[in-house]
């Protein structure tokens, strides 16, 4: 069974064990996805994000993920997964390839059956499409993740196209 799925649409409307934001180090909210994630999920999610280990203001480093509660959201957890900044941060590719794997990694570790990623690093941290879609693609695809359902929520009919033809074409 095909276990890779490709939505258009709005990632806080996923109906899935975990969504995945597209979080910065910090993990205290921002624009673009990490805006809506914590606009739909309400002050809960804040909360949550607070309660996370912190390290000179860091909560998560770039290339890591950290778990919390959902709030409101229909989903059991949020992973906040921090990609990297393309052109600053130092070897974007391993950074987020980590950053998928990690999310994922927690995924399974916490029980779940589904989970739901945004394109991360892909709009104010400006990484290529083309090459975040064949990494979040092959990550995915890795045998140790076959349990789980795996969504790509695109917002744009461009990255959707992008993110079918990786699928289809890797
Ligand atoms: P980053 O800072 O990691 O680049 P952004 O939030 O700026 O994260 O963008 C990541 C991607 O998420 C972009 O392609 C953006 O269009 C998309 N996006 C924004 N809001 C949503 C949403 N509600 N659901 C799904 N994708 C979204």
């Amino acid at each position: 069974m095909d276990t890779i799925k490709i939505v258009q649409g709005d990632i806080t409307q996923a109906t899935v064990d975990a969504i995945v934001n597209a979080a910065n180090s910090r993990m205290l909210g921002g624009g673009g996805v990490d805006g809506a994630i914590h606009r739909a999920a309400g002050p809960k999610l804040l909360a949550a994000c607070e309660k996370v280990k912190t390290k000179n203001r860091v909560r998560c480093p770039v290339g890591e993920a950290r778990l919390t509660e959902a709030g409101n959201l229909k989903a059991k957890y949020v992973i906040h997964a921090v990609g990297p900044r393309y052109g600053i941060d130092k070897n974007p590719e391993n950074l987020l390839t980590s950053a998928y794997q990690n999310s994922l990694d927690l995924a399974v570790s916490h029980g779940c059956e589904s989970i739901a990623f945004p394109a991360i690093s892909c709009g104010v941290y400006g990484y290529p499409p083309q090459e975040a879609a064949k990494i979040s693609v092959s990550v995915c695809k890795r045998p140790e993740y076959e349990s789980l359902m795996k969504y790509f929520y695109l917002f744009s009919d461009e990255m959707t196209a992008i993110w079918m033809a990786k699928l289809e074409h890797p």
